[in-house]
């Protein structure tokens, strides 16, 4: 089996900059609590471990002046960023004051670091949540989640944890002025490289017109260890498919 990079649920509100493949160096913004996993997936491949009922139940969001003064102090103390990006120990969209973190953000960024752009990684559950469409449409860089191209690939390739199917997020997706995808490609128990999958998620692609649209695979430790990382022939090979319909892409 691939030597995965370790991950860890996060202990604190931000965290970096790590190099990204995709954003440079980036600041991670977690607006969920320390230490648990507060999600509306279940995707096997998380590299945070499972989704559980319970935490989600019990949640107890951070209030955002807590978050935001942390992140003031590293937009302070750092050197260098090039994104600001929300994601950490699960939905970051799921945060009830998430428009207000958001803005603030911004006012932060602007004074601080005025080139940095900001970056949301989300799974498009809660986009008519309210102000979370407002929240996205203010953000340089907001990546929805595509992994399936049928339901019955969503089901087992996002285990969604509320009532949702793909053709909602898709729905949702399309509310978004600015659309950009990004999909995880795996094999092994799940596969959603096979030509039905990939045609269908093509079609929804050609759907939304995403400005652009990032691949990748597994990096770190799955939640499932019975996934296989795809190889790089076959994430290229999928990216070809996607120029072919004139959508811009990049292989990760
Ligand atoms: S949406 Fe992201 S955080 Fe949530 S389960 Fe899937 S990979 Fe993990």
């Amino acid at each position: 089996m691939k030597k995965y990079k370790t991950f860890q649920l996060l202990s604190k509100y931000t965290y970096g900059p790590v190099e990204s493949r995709r954003y440079g160096k980036s600041l991670g913004v977690n607006v969920l609590p320390p230490s648990v996993k507060v999600c509306s997936f279940n995707c096997p491949y998380c590299q945070l471990g499972w989704t559980y009922k319970k935490d989600i139940k019990e949640v107890k969001y951070p209030d955002s002046s807590e978050i935001l003064k942390e992140l003031e102090q590293r937009l302070t103390s750092e050197p260098q960023i090039d994104s600001i990006t929300f994601s950490g120990n699960g939905e970051p969209t799921m945060h009830p004051d998430f428009l207000r973190i958001v803005r603030k953000t911004i006012e932060l960024r602007n004074r601080y670091k005025p080139a940095a752009i900001t970056t949301v990684l989300t799974d498009g559950v809660h986009i008519e949540s309210e102000g979370i469409l407002e929240a996205l449409e203010l953000i340089d860089n907001p990546m929805v989640k595509l992994d399936a191209g049928t339901e019955k690939m969503f089901k087992v390739v996002n285990i969604p944890m509320v009532e949702i199917t793909l053709r909602t997020v898709v729905d949702n997706i399309l509310k978004l002025k600015k659309r950009k995808i990004q999909t995880m490609f795996v094999k092994g128990r799940i596969d959603n490289t096979v030509d039905e999958e990939v045609n269908a998620w093509l079609e929804l692609l050609k759907e939304i017109q995403p400005q652009e649209v990032h691949i990748y695979s597994i990096d770190r430790y799955p939640a499932d260890t019975r996934l296989e990382v795809v190889s790089r022939e076959v994430l290229d090979k999928i990216a070809s498919k996607v120029k072919f319909i004139g959508i811009r892409v990049d292989a990760y």
